[in-house]
């Protein structure tokens, strides 16, 4: 899935950080080895919200390097997602 970070989003209420509102909305109950985008082998730097093709929203955990990049970002998969609501 191609999908793009969105800057200037406001932090969903009661979560303390993106990377809380992913390990609580995600169902992944934790925080993957590796970044979110496909091939990635760095480790999460923090969770940030990100839109697909289709405007649909959801915070993922990236890199530090990927979560700065404005390009469209290939994702991994099976990665889980948090949607935001
Ligand atoms: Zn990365």
């Amino acid at each position: 899935m191609l999908a793009r970070v969105i800057t200037g989003l406001p932090l969903p209420a009661g979560s303390s950080s993106w990377l809380d509102y992913y390990v609580k909305n995600s169902g992944a109950g934790t925080v993957l080895l590796y970044c979110a985008v496909c091939g990635c082998p760095e480790p999460p730097a923090e969770a940030v919200p990100m839109e697909d093709a289709n405007g649909a929203r959801f915070a993922v955990p990236l890199c530090q390097r990927h979560a700065g990049s404005r390009d469209w970002l290939e994702l991994y998969e099976f990665e889980q997602i948090a949607a935001l609501k």
